[in-house]
């Protein structure tokens, strides 16, 4: 495997994209990128330091200031700010009911723009968010777009979270992808040169054979 390839994984939450990314990263020896969790992790810091996260004139005044640190390891990924783990946190209910306010602020996504340039450097890995393949590095060598039926993208959430209402957590990403996908800058989008995967009939293990092949052919090892 070509150790500067950049695998761009989007898709709307609950397509599968970390499994798979992470599957796909571990199985090609590549380092891989959850960039839904430096968002979070933006949003972890403004709740933490008591800024409004549905003012975004507020959020852009300290979206400077956070310092996140992602170990790009695929079995072990990591997430750091400001030096502390908040690799659970950041998985909170009051942390996902507002991450797209927050990642909706263009001062938000500059700075964590620069962030992901700068991890992904030479290449080597699988990069999985909402506009990798459109915004982040649109030179990828592989863009793969997953989706997934509503209700298959709830039932997985909420098993992946541990239990509780599967109709609560469908309406969570609904809601959250009309933000992601209705907001001005850097929308939820399918990128152009894309290779469109429904998940839904699949397991995870297939999807990431059919990744995994795909990343084989176009970057032979
Ligand atoms: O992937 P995850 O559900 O953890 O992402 C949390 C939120 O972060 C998304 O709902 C979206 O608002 C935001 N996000 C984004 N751009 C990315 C990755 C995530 O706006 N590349």
């Amino acid at each position: 495997m070509s150790s500067t390839v950049v695998v761009a994984m989007d898709g709307p939450s609950g397509s599968g994209k970390s499994s798979t990314a992470r599957g796909v990263a571990s199985k090609l020896g590549l380092r891989f990128l959850d960039t839904g969790a430096q968002f979070r992790a933006m949003t972890q810091w403004m709740l933490a330091h008591g800024v409004d996260p549905s003012s975004p004139e507020a959020i852009a005044k300290h979206a400077g200031e956070p310092v996140i640190v992602s170990g790009t390891d695929p079995l072990a990924p990591t997430i750091t700010v400001d030096g502390s783990d908040v690799s659970v946190a950041i998985r909170s209910a009051e942390v996902t009911a507002n991450v797209s306010a927050v990642a909706a602020v263009p001062e938000v996504r500059t700075r964590i723009l620069g962030l992901q340039r700068e991890i992904i450097g030479e290449g080597g890995i699988v990069v999985e968010g909402r506009d990798i393949g459109s915004v982040v590095w649109p030179q990828a060598a592989v863009k793969v777009y997953l989706t997934a039926d509503p209700e298959a993208r709830a039932v997985r959430r909420t098993a992946e979270n541990g239990g509780g209402s599967v109709e609560a957590t469908q309406a969570d990403l609904l809601r959250r992808d009309a933000i992601d996908s209705g907001r001005k800058a850097a929308p939820l989008t399918m990128p152009e040169g894309a290779i469109h995967i429904d998940t839904t009939p699949y397991t995870l293990d297939e999807v990431i054979d059919q990744v995994v092949a795909l990343v084989l052919q176009t970057e032979p090892s």
